[in-house]
């Protein structure tokens, strides 16, 4: 199971969620840069919200950290994706053209490209997505803690 963290959010009983709450988690990101795949957690949660078919809404509450949907099977595209960006919003600007006091300019840039939500299909009480699509939580100033908010709605 690659996705770390402490749970929260999750009731304690059996019975299904209420979906007209939002319902959130949180994930430990363990580098500056990083994508962790966050399917299972959010199929989990879908599963237990009782949603045969609708959509469902995943929503990073950060500027400088996204979501995204992304291949799981190699890797390397995590990788690539994560250095592509890294060329695309470099650390530095020739002569010194980042105004933001905090110094982190590159992590919002980057949350601004990813974005901070994905909408998922639900049939049959399954999120609807591609042989080889992941859902990534894209962090770009950690490690930190990240909060990860998750709403399904039928239809
Ligand atoms: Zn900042």
């Amino acid at each position: 199971m690659p996705v770390r963290g402490e749970a929260t959010g999750f009731p304690k009983s059996a019975r299904p969620l209420n979906m007209v709450s939002m319902i959130s988690f949180d994930v430990s990101t363990r580098a500056h840069t990083q994508m962790i795949d966050i399917t299972d957690r959010v199929q989990s949660l879908l599963q237990r919200s009782g949603v045969e078919n609708g959509m469902c809404v995943v929503f990073v509450p950060h500027t400088t950290a996204g979501v995204t949907i992304q291949e799981n099977a190699d890797p390397d595209v995590q990788h690539d994706l994560l250095v592509a960006l890294a060329h695309a919003v470099p650390d530095e600007l020739p002569g010194g053209g980042y105004r933001h006091a905090e110094g982190n300019s590159p992590a919002h840039l980057k949350t601004s490209l990813v974005g901070s939500s994905v909408t998922v299909l639900v049939e049959g009480g399954e999120l609807v997505l591609g042989t080889w699509q992941g859902i990534y939580l894209c962090e770009f100033d950690g490690p930190r803690t990240r909060r990860v908010q998750v709403k399904a709605v039928r239809g």
